[in-house]
């Protein structure tokens, strides 16, 4: 029915019928309440969507507890085919959901949007090739007897941020089902459009009703009662550390496993036999990409001291090289706006702590143009930064990034640690035994010598210490979707 489809028309002038019901076994269904969704380059409201509450919540945990009885028949091979026609599906409509997710996220279509739906599809094909080889194994016992492992999907809900709106989706669906588990996924509150749509299109690939269950709604309510809900046999989450801590209590209630992908401030370590520039050109990317609201973002850039003044005039010169901020549809702009006004507030205030605290503001609001409306915030630098200041030690999601000075190795490793945070850490140097030493030292659950945040899905991904629970991406990610089963023979 039209309710359940709104009409939206792209600053491109691409014209289409966005969904905005709940998306529970192949259907779309209303709820009581709407929410808004805003445009953070305009701050105006985009459109309005069905808000899931605990009724919701548990119709759609019910749908995909009672798809696994036919769904667990399918063959595996034909879960992969399903899989790859869903890339394709995607793929064809690439401009579609890039221009979405720029409206509804403010992410600049051709460098940033674009790249996100060709890493779904590129995932979707690569979760498809594990769809049938998800086996166990054969252990011979003693006296003639043997056991066999079998892996078992389960029934998942995820629940995904908003800085990446479909990929991090697809980081939790892809593996989920190409292990053959049904799944119920929340959005953000703040990006709840490129998952509706996509909804329509897992209908299309052949999902069977029930397999794949869409809700938008609010954390505290939708989020909150899925991570409890005694129907999922595992919450796998994405998000701030704040909100992991608090889903891992909601997940005791029926001991549910648990995979959480959380926050992070990772340090990239700059050492005096560098390459300064690539080092430069690298800690630009890894801070400034999707304007900072990066788990892995390079937040921290710690540079041996005699190196430390030129490092940091490269480093200025290429930020300033890189980024064009502005409207997401401008083809030249590099650097949208932020999430919403609570993320514009928070940066803002990180940004003047630094200034009090007396970090050095080497690059900021000056040295670029941007509208005066929509939560846009220039690329921050900040030089002499010290351990203790809140911009070192605190996730801001944002452009701006602390870089202080360390004299040794021993040093730079040791504040580079110094942080509750582990997911990545990075580090320039051209000497093989120096970058693996240091490598080996760093407690983080991605490391990348010389360069910063390229991470590709065959590789495992997750957080030491504060940062996450459980390694997603590449085979982990099976592990993460599957139980074993033993069976014992003695024949
Ligand atoms: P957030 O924790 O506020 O929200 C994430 C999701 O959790 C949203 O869908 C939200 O509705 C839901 N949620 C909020 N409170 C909840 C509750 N009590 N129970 C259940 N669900 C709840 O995070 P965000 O602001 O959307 O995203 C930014 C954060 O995500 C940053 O800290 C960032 O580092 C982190 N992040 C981590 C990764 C990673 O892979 N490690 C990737 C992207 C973002």
């Amino acid at each position: 029915s039209d309710e359940l489809y709104q009409e939206i028309t792209l600053p491109t002038g691409l014209t289409f019928k966005q969904p905005i019901g709940l998306f529970i076994n192949n259907e779309w269904i209303k709820s009581d309440s709407k929410f808004e969704t805003l445009n953070p380059s305009t701050e105006e409201p985009i459109i309005s969507v069905y808000e899931a509450g605990v009724k919701e919540v548990d119709l759609a945990v019910e749908a995909a507890r009672n798809a696994q009885k036919e769904w667990r028949k399918v063959n595996p091979d034909d879960k992969g085919k399903m899989l790859l026609k869903l890339a394709d599906l995607l793929e064809a409509k690439t401009d579609l959901f890039s221009q979405l997710e720029a409206l509804d996220s403010g992410k600049p279509v051709e460098s940033n949007a674009k790249a996100d739906i060709f890493a779904v599809a590129d995932y979707l094909r690569y979760c498809a090739g594990w769809a049938d080889k998800i086996h166990g194994k054969m252990i011979p016992l003693a006296y003639n007897r043997f056991a066999i492992t079998k892996r078992y999907p389960l029934v998942v809900g995820q629940i995904v941020p908003w800085n990446y709106p479909l990929s991090m989706s697809s980081w939790k669906f892809c593996p989920a089902l190409a292990c053959g588990c049904s799944i119920v996924i929340k959005s953000s509150e703040m990006t709840p459009l490129s998952l509706l749509l996509f909804a329509d299109l897992v209908k299309e690939a052949g999902f069977h009703p029930g397999v794949f269950n869409v809700i938008s709604g609010f954390g505290k309510i939708a989020g909150q009662h899925l991570a409890e809900h005694t129907g999922l046999d595992k919450i796998a989450f994405t998000g701030s550390t704040a909100t992991g801590t608090k889903i891992m209590q909601s997940a005791s209630s029926n001991l549910k496993s648990l995979s959480l992908e959380c926050g992070g401030k990772s340090p990239l370590l700059v050492f005096d036999d560098a390459d300064l520039e690539q080092a430069a050109k690298w800690a630009s990317f890894g801070i400034m990409y999707n304007s900072g609201q990066n788990c892995t973002a390079n937040s921290r850039v710690l540079v041996q001291e005699s190196v430390y003044d030129k490092f940091l005039e490269l480093f200025k010169k290429q930020v300033i090289e890189d980024w064009i901020v502005g409207d997401p549809f401008d083809k030249d702009v590099t650097l949208g706006p932020l999430i919403n006004k609570a993320q514009y507030d928070k940066v803002k205030s990180y940004i003047g702590k630094g200034k009090a605290e007396g970090a050095t503001l080497v690059l900021g609001d000056k040295d670029f143009k941007f509208p005066s409306k929509g939560y846009f915030v220039a690329p921050h630098i900040f030089g002499d930064c010290t351990q203790k200041m809140a911009i070192v030690q605190e996730e801001i999601f944002g452009p701006v990034v602390a870089v202080s000075k360390f004299k040794t190795e021993e040093e730079g490793v040791a504040n580079a640690n110094d942080t509750i945070y582990g997911l990545a850490a990075m580090l320039f140097s051209k000497d093989f035994e120096r970058a693996h030493r240091v490598a080996d030292l760093l407690d983080a659950g991605s490391v990348y010598i010389n360069s910063s945040n390229d991470e590709d899905h065959k590789v495992p991904f997750g957080g030491f210490k504060m940062s996450g629970i459980g390694r997603e991406l590449g085979e982990n990610a099976i592990d993460l979707y599957t139980q074993t089963k033993s069976i014992y023979c003695n024949v």
